[in-house]
C-alpha cells in the first residue's frame, strides 16, 4: 500500500441522487466519522470528494490517535473519540489499524518537562493514565540504552493510540457503502445551491443534488470553498514531511517525539517518521488577509515556522477568482493535493534518527509523502453551524490533530446536525470567534 493520489484507483463511484438529507463535501477522517454517525441516526448522506476517500491529510498523517497534549476544549472529545476507533475498529476490521500502544513527549531540558508535567493540570479532572517518566523508565520502554541519556524525562499516556492513515478512513467508507451511504470519489462540489437565504443542496461537477443540510469538511480547500459563497473562514496551511520505513524489528510499539524527530510503529512492521520541528507555510494572499488573526500563533511558534519560496508564489499572490456552478472550480483541477516532500524534512530526519534514535539510524526509507495541514489562528478546529447560511456546518481547521479526534468530531457534528445536545462545550469551536473580537487563544501547538 502506498501513498493515495490522484494516480490511484477509483474506488467510489456511486451514482448522484436528485436528493438526499446531508451532502457531506470532503470524504477525508471528519467527513466520513460525519457520516458514520448521521447513518447510524437513521439519515441518508451523500459524500463527495473532489479527488480520492482520504487522499489528502487523513492518509498523510503520522497516525497518532493522542489525547496526550490536547487543548482542554478538544480533551473530553478526544477521550471519547478513542472509545469510538476502538468501536469502528471492531466493526471494520484489520484495515483500521487501531491500538493502544501508547504515546511520549520526550523533554531534552528542564523547560520541556516543566511544559509537559504543567498539562497534567488538564488532564488530572479525567482521570487519565498520563504520567512523566524518569530517563530510566524511557529507557525500559525504549528499549534503548546510549540515546536515552539524551533525554531528562518525558511525557507518556499509555491509553493513547495509532491507527493506519492509509486504509483506516477508506476502510470505514467501504463499511458505509455497505450500509447505503453513497460515496463519489472525482466529484468537486462547485458551489453551495443557496435558495432565500438557506442551503438548499450543492452543485457539483455532475450536477445538482437537492439537500437541506450540507457539511464542509474541506480540510485545506474549505477556505476557498466558503470564500466563493461570502463565507470568510481565517485558515491557513502549512506543509508536513512524513516517511515511512522498510519493516525492521520493533523496538518500541508505541509513537514518541522529541528533539524534532517523531517516530510510530507501524502495522506493516515498519516505522513512520517525521521531523518534529518544521512547519513550513507557502505565503500567499490569505497569509497577508488573515496575518494578525495569526500573530499570536505565529509568534508562539516562530522557532519551528518556515516560509519557503518557490515558484508559484506570484500564483498565489493574485486574488482569489470567484466562480459560478457552470465553471470548471479549482477542486477539479487540483483533485488531491499532494505537495512536494521538503528537502530540509528529509534531512533532519535522517540527523535526527543518527542522534536519537540509533536502532532507525541506518534503516531505509520506503517511501517520502508530505502533506498540507489546514491551521487555524488558535490551532483548533471548527465545528459549528454558520449563523449567516442555516443548513450550513463546517467542520475543518483540525490544525495537524484532527485524525485522532476524527471519529469524536463526526460524532459531534452528526448531533449537532440532528439538533440534539453533544454534551461537549462547544464554545471554543465557534465560527464566529474569528469575526466577534473574541481572543484568539493558541491551543497547545500543531
Ligand atoms: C503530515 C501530517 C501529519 C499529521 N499527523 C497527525 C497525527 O498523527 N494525528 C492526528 O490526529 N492528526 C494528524 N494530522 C492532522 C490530520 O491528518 C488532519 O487534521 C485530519 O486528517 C483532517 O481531516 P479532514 O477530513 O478535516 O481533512 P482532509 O483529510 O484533508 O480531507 C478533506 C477532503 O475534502 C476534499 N475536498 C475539499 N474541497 C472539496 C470540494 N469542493 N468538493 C469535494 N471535495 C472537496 C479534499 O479532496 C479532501 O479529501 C496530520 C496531518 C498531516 C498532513
Amino acid at each position: 500500500m502506498t501513498m493515495i493520489s490522484d494516480q490511484s484507483p477509483i474506488n467510489f463511484q456511486d451514482d448522484l441522487p436528485d436528493s438526499t438529507d446531508v451532502v457531506v463535501i470532503g470524504a477525508g477522517v471528519a467527513g466520513i466519522s460525519t457520516a458514520w454517525f448521521l447513518t447510524q441516526m437513521g439519515v441518508r448522506v451523500l459524500v463527495c470528494d473532489k479527488g480520492r476517500v482520504a487522499g489528502e491529510q487523513s492518509s498523510r498523517n503520522w497516525g497518532w490517535v493522542r489525547q496526550q497534549g490536547r487543548d482542554a476544549a478538544e480533551l473530553p472529545i478526544m477521550i471519547d473519540s478513542i472509545g469510538l476507533w476502538e468501536s469502528i475498529s471492531r466493526e471494520v476490521g484489520g484495515d483500521v489499524g487501531f491500538t493502544r500502544q501508547g504515546i511520549m513527549y520526550l523533554a531534552k531540558n528542564d523547560s520541556e518537562l516543566a511544559e509537559y508535567d504543567k498539562w497534567l493540570d488538564i488532564a488530572r479532572p479525567y482521570q487519565l493514565d498520563s504520567r512523566m517518566l524518569t530517563a530510566s523508565e524511557i529507557n525500559d520502554q525504549l528499549g534503548q540504552t546510549g540515546s536515552t541519556q539524551l533525554w531528562k524525562g518525558a511525557l507518556f499516556t499509555p491509553s493513547d493510540g495509532r491507527a493506519e492513515p492509509f486504509t483506516a478512513v477508506p476502510a470505514m467508507a467501504r463499511n458505509l457503502q455497505s450500509k447505503g451511504v453513497l460515496i463519489r470519489e472525482n466529484c468537486a462540489v462547485r458551489c453551495l445551491d443557496i435558495e432565500a437565504g438557506r442551503v438548499a443542496g450543492v452543485v457539483t461537477e455532475h450536477g445538482r443534488v437537492n439537500a437541506p443540510t450540507v457539511v464542509c469538511c474541506g480540510g485545506a480547500w474549505s477556505t476557498l470553498f466558503l470564500g466563493n459563497s461570502g463565507i470568510e473562514l481565517p485558515q491557513l496551511t502549512v506543509r508536513s514531511t512524513v516517511a515511512r520505513t522498510e519493516p525492521t524489528e520493533e523496538f518500541f510499539s508505541g509513537a514518541a517525539t522529541g528533539a524534532d524527530i517523531a517516530f510510530r510503529r507501524r502495522q506493516d512492521g515498519g516505522y513512520t517518521i517525521a521531523p518534529g520541528g518544521i512547519n513550513e507555510h507557502f505565503i500567499s494572499l490569505d497569509s497577508f488577509r488573515f496575518f494578525f488573526k495569526f500573530l499570536p500563533v505565529l509568534i508562539e511558534n516562530s522557532r519551528t515556522i518556515r516560509l519557503p519560496l518557490d515558484a508559484d508564489l506570484i500564483r498565489r499572490l493574485l486574488p482569489t477568482r470567484h466562480w459560478s456552478s457552470e465553471e470548471v472550480s479549482p477542486f477539479e483541477i487540483n483533485r488531491v493535493l499532494n505537495p512536494e516532500p521538503s528537502r530540509a524534512g528529509i534531512d533532519n530526519m535522517r540527523r535526527g534518527l543518527k542522534k536519537y534514535v540509533p536502532a532507525l539510524a541506518d534503516v531505509k526509507f520506503a517511501e517520502i509523502w508530505a502533506g498540507m495541514i489546514d491551521v487555524t489562528p488558535d490551532v483548533v478546529p471548527v465545528m459549528d453551524e454558520i449563523d449567516q447560511c442555516p443548513g450550513l456546518f463546517v467542520a475543518t481547521g483540525f490544525s495537524g490533530h484532527g485524525f485522532g479526534i476524527g471519529p469524536g468530531a463526526g460524532k459531534v457534528m452528526a448531533t449537532m446536525i440532528m439538533g440534539k445536545d453533544p454534551q461537549y462545550d462547544l464554545s471554543r469551536f465557534r465560527f464566529s470567534r474569528f469575526s466577534d473580537g473574541s481572543k484568539m487563544v493558541p491551543g497547545p501547538g500543531l
